[in-house]
């Protein structure tokens, strides 16, 4: 990709980027770390080309497969809620779709895991890692219902697909006083909901954020190209 491709003219411009982030500023999000990233990463990139102009509206996407990049105010409020729980090193994404809240949250914390269910979604995904030379991202093609053990545990979780209720294997690979943040619910009444582990302990404390709107957290693989 060359800078030109990733810098972004027209409506994919600096000062398009700027609105983004007045817009952010204005619906409460405050981190300026959070901010900074993302006004600093191009979000059109993620986007086929022919929604690449939308890509600094404050608004949920298409990326093919009945999937969709989330609204950014929503990849903000998640990060930023994250990171509440003080400096991360390990995070565990389930969802990586795009591969933009992965590449977003790549530059706060130190490692990432991300797992997709959908092969040619993680195929283009890590394509984009490369080329933003995001070392510190590892992908797989997995059914991230029960998170990825054989990693565990995590200092942070974001789920961005929504499961009925609360999976107990994500919660269970949560590393003393960790965080997972999450919509829970069925379609069309979804609440993100934060979970911390309280210390060492198995205690978790439980909080509803906000109403959200995600795609649904489906089970098993799924290797089609149409
Ligand atoms: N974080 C993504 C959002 C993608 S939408 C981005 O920044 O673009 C949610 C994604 O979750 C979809 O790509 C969907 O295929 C994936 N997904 C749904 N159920 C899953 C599961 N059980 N395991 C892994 N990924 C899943």
């Amino acid at each position: 990709m060359n800078s030109l491709e990733l810098a972004g003219v027209g409506m994919t411009s600096q000062r398009t980027r700027e609105r983004l982030i007045s817009r952010l500023t204005e619906q409460g999000i405050s981190n300026q770390q959070v901010l900074d990233v993302i006004r600093n990463t191009p979000r059109h990139i993620f986007l086929d080309e022919a929604l690449s102009h939308k890509a600094y509206e404050d608004t949920a996407l298409p990326i093919g497969f009945s999937q969709t990049l989330s609204q950014p105010y929503i990849v903000a409020k998640m990060t930023e809620i994250l990171l509440s729980a003080g400096p991360l090193k390990k995070v565990l994404e389930i969802g990586t779709g795009s591969g933009y809240q992965a590449t977003i949250l790549a530059q706060l914390v130190t490692e990432i895991y991300t797992v997709e269910r959908i092969e040619p979604l993680l195929i283009k995904a890590k394509e984009k890692f490369r080329k933003l030379r995001l070392t510190n991202i590892n992908a797989n093609l997995s059914d991230g219902s029960f998170g990825w053990e054989k990693e565990s545990p995590y200092n942070g979780i974001i789920t961005t697909a929504a499961p009925q209720s609360l999976p107990m294997g994500l919660v269970e690979q949560l590393a003393p006083d960790g965080i997972l943040v999450i919509p829970l619910g069925g379609d069309g009444s979804q609440e993100l909901t934060v979970v911390r582990r309280m210390g060492n302990s198995l205690k978790f404390d439980q909080e509803v954020i906000e109403k959200v709107n995600f795609v649904p957290l489906l089970s098993g693989l799924s290797r089609q190209y149409l």
